[in-house]
């Protein structure tokens, strides 16, 4: 009796032994395979075991990419007593040709909104030091004085085009139509959403049902001059609420572009993206600085 019972013992702990050793083996390194023969023989519990011990999915860690996207809005000279905001807002076009030189001497190249959305899925890679040049509200002087010095210089801009707005004008701001836009998508340019009619997104007087409709509004106005879907929003002076951010992923918008000062992108937060706005009296130093910070 006392030697089968030992016997069973001996037999039993040979057994955790081995089931012991076939578990630690793959626990140990995961990327060593045990053969299929072994595994067919790996008790139940031991497969189990087995199972349970692979790692689990590694979470991404945070992603951000440097990346200046300049802002403007004029490119041209001031209307005689201009105010100081439509001032502030109006870069003339020899500043603006000494800041894209300066790019391009200092060796960043110009790349689109869709393209950054690529390259945070891992689709595409960008160049070593990209730059996005983004114009808001779409206004005459921008196609006219920008889009020639842009090429020259062999980059792209990003024209926001408020879709009511074309070939309108109120008081001093003029609005290139949908022809002039329609070149410039052909010559490259990227063209993107900036609302249908330039709305507070943080005034409460507009409902959610008025959002929705104005911004899914904005990418099929688009759609239908331009014969494209975009996906990028720049908000109408920056201003956005919570509910906002989740109408704009629903109106289809996968970037959301802000008016939040910096050089660097979350590329975990794409509905919240910075910029480097550039100011009247930005001197091209101080440009340097803001771009390279
Ligand atoms: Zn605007």
């Amino acid at each position: 009796m006392l030697i089968l019972g030992s016997a069973a013992v001996i037999v039993a702990l040979a057994a955790a032994g081995l089931w012991y050793t076939k578990k630690h083996a793959v626990a140990g390194n995961p990327q060593v395979k045990s053969q299929p023969a072994q595994e067919e023989n790996l008790t139940y519990e031991a497969k189990y075991q087995t199972e349970e011990v692979k790692p689990l999915p590694v979470p991404p860690p945070h992603r951000s990419l440097k990346l200046p996207i300049l802002m403007y809005h004029h490119i041209g000279e001031p209307p005689p007593n201009p105010g100081k905001i439509r001032e502030d807002l109006t870069v003339s076009p020899e500043n603006f040709q000494q800041q894209v030189q300066w790019l391009k001497d200092h060796g960043y190249q110009s790349i689109k909104f869709s393209e950054l959305y690529q390259y945070s899925l891992g689709q595409i890679s960008l160049p070593k030091k990209p730059v996005i040049i983004s114009f808001d509200d779409g206004y005459q002087d921008v196609f006219d004085n920008a889009i020639p010095v842009l090429r020259q210089a062999g980059m792209t801009g990003s024209f926001a085009i408020i879709t009511q707005y074309p070939a309108t004008h109120s008081g001093t701001n003029f609005y290139a139509n949908w022809d002039e836009i329609k070149a410039a998508q052909d010559l490259g340019m990227e063209i993107v959403s900036h609302t249908q009619d330039h709305f507070d997104g943080k005034n409460p007087k507009y409902s959610a049902a008025f959002i929705a409709n104005n911004l899914a509004g904005s990418v099929s106005d688009i759609k239908d001059h331009l014969g494209f879907t975009t996906h990028t929003l720049i908000y109408p002076y920056g201003r956005y609420t919570p509910q906002y951010l989740e109408l704009a992923k629903k109106a289809g918008f996968t970037l959301g572009i802000t008016v939040h000062a910096g050089n660097t992108v979350d590329l975990d937060n794409l509905m919240e993206i910075p910029r480097v706005r550039v100011h009247h009296t930005t001197t091209l130093k101080q440009f340097a600085e803001a771009v390279e910070r």
